[in-house]
């Protein structure tokens, strides 16, 4: 059967070469990595070869120039397709090839096993979703195993327990989501995720599917095609409980705390207002906005696989350039809502020298302290 050429595929005929994607790309002024050019190439020359371009690998598939294009050429699209073209090759960096075969053979990238994925919940009671629920809470892989991450999951289970909602997990069964996958260019093993996640999550019958991470959350929402399921991000969930008086907090936190804007969850799905709902709800804390926020919030460089591939920007990490956005609007906690927001900024305030001036937190850690 003969294919369509990328570009038709991905309609890069509509692009006017405005640029105004490569002016948006976070990495455009640090790396090789030029999507217009990239596309204006494709148009003329469609046999690329993509060995010859590591910046590939730099893309953070923060979505910043599909957002931005007047044409709705979907620029991003190129780069994860491309990314396909190197997957299919197997010619790919080793660590993007042990994460993709750590979710293929124990369901998470890093590999581990997949009888500890309830390990986040030791000593908690948290029901499994086939007894029936309402509420489906999928936790993730980095919140299943990263010591760093799973007390936001344990703080979110607490948060639903003490609201009083009907919530279960797939225990040991739960499985990557494969947003990643998608966007490291493993188009198979994202399909093959979608059949047999997509019947699993189905056969619970609950209403509702919540996640700690907006990667999966976006992936959930946007490619599985769950009809009868709504898909929230928990900042979703924990603000409506707020709202209807279900969650109730009984101490302060005496904090300033600005937000970053996860690209996955702000940018892609237009969810700005719920996260500050929460920070505000919080008694004893000032929320400061940073200049970049919501729409125009720096992408910290950990999604589009870049957890797992250093990629060509070595020396000036977005991130590093973010804490010191936080820390300059004279916060000392700076918020996130997502998981790998939470590790890359965590360890750029590290590298940056600034833990004496600034925490990163989760929300949901913020919000564990206040109730
Ligand atoms: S923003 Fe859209 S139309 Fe403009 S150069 Fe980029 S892809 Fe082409
Ligand atoms: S998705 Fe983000 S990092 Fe990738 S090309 Fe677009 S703007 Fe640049």
């Amino acid at each position: 059967m003969k294919t369509e050429p990328i570009t038709e595929q991905l309609e890069l005929f509509g692009c006017i070469q405005c640029g105004k994607c490569t002016g948006g790309c976070p990495l455009a002024r640090k790396t090789e990595l030029n999507i217009r050019s990239m596309i204006y190439n494709m148009l003329v020359e469609p046999e690329l070869d993509v060995h010859a371009h590591p910046e590939l690998w730099d893309c953070t598939t923060c979505f910043t120039c599909v957002v931005r294009c007047p044409k709705d050429v979907r620029p991003a699209e190129l780069i994860i397709s491309l990314r396909g073209q190197l997957v299919e090759s197997g010619r790919i960096p080793e660590t993007i090839g042990t994460a993709l075969m750590g979710i293929f053979r124990q369901g998470n990238p890093n590999g581990m096993a997949r009888e500890d994925r309830s390990a986040w919940a030791q000593g908690m009671e948290i029901k499994d979703a086939r007894q029936g629920c309402s509420v489906l809470y999928h936790v993730g892989c980095i919140p299943s195993y990263d010591l760093r991450v799973q007390p936001v999951a344990r703080a979110l289970a607490r948060a639903l327990t003490e609201a009083g909602v009907d919530f279960g997990t797939l225990g040991t069964d739960e499985n990557c989501c494969g947003n990643e996958v998608r966007r490291m260019g493993e188009e198979g093993l994202f399909e093959m995720l979608v059949e047999e996640n997509g019947e699993l999550i189905r056969s619970v019958g609950a209403d509702r599917l919540v996640t700690t991470s907006p990667h999966c959350f976006n992936t959930f929402k946007n490619e599985y095609g769950f009809d009868d399921i709504e898909v929230l991000h928990y900042t979703q969930l924990v603000a409506e409980l707020i709202e209807q008086g279900r969650l109730k907090f009984t101490k302060e936190v005496k904090a300033k705390v600005t937000y970053h804007d996860p690209c996955f969850l702000g940018k892609q799905n237009g969810v700005f207002e719920e996260p500050r709902a929460i920070i505000k709800a919080i008694p004893g804390v000032e929320l400061v906005e940073m200049d970049r926020n919501r729409e125009r919030s720096l992408c910290c460089e950990g999604g589009g696989g870049r957890m797992w591939v250093e990629g060509t920007n070595k020396e000036e990490r977005l991130a590093f350039q973010r804490v010191h956005e936080a820390a300059d609007t004279g916060a000392e906690i700076l918020a996130v809502a997502c998981p790998f927001c939470l590790l890359t900024l965590v360890d750029a305030v590290k590298v940056q020298g600034l833990e004496e001036r600034l925490k990163v937190m989760d929300i949901m850690e913020i919000v564990n302290l206040a109730l």
